[in-house]
């Protein structure tokens, strides 16, 4: 790969959509950023944001994957960014599940392929759009790099006695049933910029990062590398999301079953879609809830309080894991914006060295920065998360080498 060609391409293909953003490696720009929606419907829709702004839109039937890369590609060409450029070194896909296969970014060729195939079981609703995307990114560019990004690879360190379920380990061997966890680029960047922000090197830190946006996790992260996750076979484990349940008692669906006499996609569709923040009050925003909070409504705030209680168990979990604690850090939607939960997640744990100051706290900015006093024991980080950046970086160390 010759050093004109710094720029990337990231494609986040989801069953009805692809998210992409072009970007360059040599200084970090964004060269074009947009969202292709309900692709194979008749009312699909391109949204594309160039460098200097501007955003451009066009609706329309947009048939299938191959149609919306196409445009894509045609709204880049108009900002001189085309995919025909030889500026283009790569383009990086954000595939979910990399099962215990793939434990780091990797050049796609057919055999890997054919691999993210056979983990579709895992992942059935986002492992095949992840597939299509790449099929037809590599059909537009064939002679073009194209990596895999796996969103489980960063937990690929955890240890078997935190990867692992207590449950018949030939069971769980033959369905390939353990924790895998998710938003591992997430996870991934946020802590490497932590440590920058602490200004130490990423092995000499230790970190418990709370990932809170639509959906939620945690992790406790050594040195750079995680060792346990809130996540588990699927992302429904751990905090409590916006639609998502969280921690139940397995025991939960077979009373389901045969106490209310449910199905097994009506329970995966009660956990998944109609639990968690929006189940609990009817809303899944947590502007919403607030605002609900502050006007004294009582089922925004018992749901207010469950999604901080868990937040603070796991939170305390991970202390325990860890032993030591360098920062725990905010990210996504909620842990950037929310300083009522960073606060609420926080309050009454001063004896372990967290603190919240409420001035730092209510400063709202997209930098990293500390939201705790400076005399604090374990600092108390706001990170925004950039999983677009971390796939590009990460598909550019592998090309680039
Ligand atoms: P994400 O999945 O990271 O895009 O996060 C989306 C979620 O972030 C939304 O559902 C909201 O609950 C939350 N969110 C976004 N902006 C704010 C804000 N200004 N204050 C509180 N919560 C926010």
């Amino acid at each position: 790969m010759t050093s004109q060609a710094a720029r990337v391409l990231v494609l986040n293909s989801g069953s009805s959509s692809v998210k992409y953003q072009l970007l360059d490696m040599r200084d970090g720009t964004r060269l074009a950023a947009g969202l292709v929606e309900r692709v194979g419907e008749s009312a699909s829709r391109l949204t594309h944001t160039p460098a200097d702004g501007g955003e451009r839109s066009r609706t329309g039937r947009i048939a299938d994957h191959d149609a919306a890369l196409r445009a894509v590609a045609e709204e880049l060409a108009r900002d001189g960014v085309g995919l025909d450029s030889p500026a283009l070194a790569a383009i990086g896909h954000r595939v979910v599940h990399g099962g215990p296969v793939f434990t780091a970014p990797t050049v796609i060729d057919d055999d890997v392929l054919a691999e993210i195939e056979r983990l579709v079981p895992l992942a059935p609703l986002h492992n095949p759009a992840n597939i299509t995307g790449i099929r037809t990114a590599r059909a537009l560019r064939p002679d073009l790099p194209q990596v895999a990004v796996f969103d489980t690879a960063f937990h690929t360190t955890m240890p078997e006695h935190a990867a692992r379920y207590a449950i018949d380990v030939a069971t769980a061997d033959a369905h390939r049933i353990r924790r895998y966890g998710f938003h591992g680029t997430s996870h991934a960047y946020v802590s490497r910029r932590a440590a920058e922000l602490l200004g130490r090197a990423p092995e000499d830190v230790n970190l418990i990062v709370l990932h809170l946006g639509n959906g939620a996790s945690a992790s406790a992260v050594a040195g750079g590398r995680c060792v346990d996750t809130s996540m588990g076979l699927t992302p429904l484990e751990g905090l409590v999301m916006g639609t998502r349940s969280g921690d139940v008692d397995p025991a939960v669906v077979f009373h389901l079953e045969r106490v209310a006499g449910m199905g097994t996609d009506e329970i995966d569709h009660l956990l998944n879609k109609k639990s968690g923040l929006t189940g609990l009050c009817g809303d899944n925003d947590m502007r919403e809830i607030r605002r609900r909070v502050d006007a004294g409504d009582p089922s925004a705030e018992l749901a207010f309080g469950i999604y901080v209680h868990r937040l603070k168990k796991y939170i305390g979990a991970y202390y325990a894991v860890l032993g030591r604690v360098d920062a725990v850090v905010f990210t996504a939607g909620v842990g950037e914006n929310a300083a009522p939960v960073r606060e609420a997640a926080v309050a009454g744990l001063d004896a372990l060295g967290l603190v919240v100051d409420p001035e730092l706290n209510a400063v709202r900015s997209r930098e990293p920065r500390l939201v705790s006093p400076a005399h604090a024991r374990v600092a108390v980080a706001v990170v925004p998360t950039d999983e677009e950046m971390e796939i590009a970086r990460q598909t550019f160390a592998l090309v680039d080498a």
